[in-house]
């Protein structure tokens, strides 16, 4: 029962996700011949200006390609075709792993493909809804354009937007003016894109280093726990962890969104020095000193799924 209400579920979005994926291939223009991408391939030796007088170099755009060796397939799962990437290797067992690209079968090397298909078969519920999730992101992501890295960019402060302001300098040097919410970087002759998205980083890194520590601290205190330490964490996927050694990570991307999310997960990590799962128990901690949660919950989940990509 549960596995043909599942299938009709995804039945529909999986036959919209196959066709997206089937244009976005078609489409995909050559890469040199991507003259309005944010980031337009220079011609050789000369540098683009940026505005003047900051001269920015920008890198060549990379997309992710699949080498040749890799052997695209397809299989019908119920009534759908599901197309996937065969890798062989050392390994004892088939892995399955999605992302933006699709689903990748790693398999051993003896492994028969009927094997493989009926591992699919076995694994296709948690395929098929990990495929949706990320095309539901990806379609997300693409209705807000990428950021232009240039003098008055918007970038996603703490729930708001902050102003990069660009100039030149004799040496690197970074103000933030916290009234006028202006990012202001003075940059050396030639510097490139990559160095100046560096230091942006760096400095969401320093903002995450000083506010996490302060929340850190009223929510531990709150929840009566101590906790051992904390580091920056920059993972994809993952906003905070907590080890048994009490020693808590949190993701500078967290900087984006504003003060109640990145509270939520500071909570979230400080109630896993009392309980290292995610029972009743453990959210009955994080109720305690955060009561909605639930809420806070889902609304990380949409704002991670709205954010543009950043620094790609
Ligand atoms: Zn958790």
């Amino acid at each position: 029962m549960d596995r043909i209400r599942n299938a009709r579920h995804f039945a529909p979005r999986l036959q919209r996700w196959l066709a997206e994926k089937a244009e976005a291939q078609q489409e995909a223009p050559p890469a040199a011949a991507a003259s309005s991408s944010p980031f337009p391939v220079p011609a050789p030796a000369a540098v683009n200006l940026l505005r003047p007088p900051v001269q920015l170099r920008r890198p060549e755009p990379t997309a992710p390609q699949l080498t040749g060796d890799q052997d695209k397939r397809q299989l019908l799962v119920g009534e759908y075709i599901l197309e996937y990437v065969l890798k062989r290797s050392t390994r004892r067992s088939i892995g399955f792993t999605v992302d933006d690209t699709g689903l990748y079968v790693t398999a051993p090397k003896r492994c028969s493909l009927a094997d493989i298909d009926n591992a699919i078969r076995a694994k296709q519920h948690w395929i098929l809804s990990k495929l949706d999730e990320r095309r539901q992101r990806r379609a997300a992501r693409l209705e807000k354009p990428p950021i232009v890295w240039d003098d008055g960019a918007r970038l996603p402060y703490l729930g708001e937007e902050i102003t990069l302001r660009l100039y030149q300098a004799p040496r690197n040097r970074t103000e933030f003016d916290p009234v006028a919410m202006e990012l202001s970087m003075g940059l050396v002759q030639g510097a490139t894109e990559q160095l100046l998205k560096e230091r942006v980083k760096n400095w969401y890194k320093a903002q995450a280093e000083g506010l996490f520590q302060q929340r850190l601290d009223l929510y531990a205190a709150r929840l009566g726990v101590q906790y051992a330490g904390f580091s920056l964490s920059s993972a994809d996927t993952r906003w905070g962890s907590c080890t048994a050694q009490r020693t808590i990570r949190l993701n500078w991307k967290l900087m984006h969104f504003s003060l109640p999310l990145v509270d939520y997960v500071v909570a979230h990590e400080l109630a896993h020095i009392l309980e290292m799962n995610h029972s009743a128990r453990f959210w009955a901690n994080v109720g305690r000193i955060y009561p909605q949660y639930e809420e806070a919950k889902q609304l990380l989940r949409k704002r991670a799924a709205e954010l543009p990509p950043l620094f790609t």
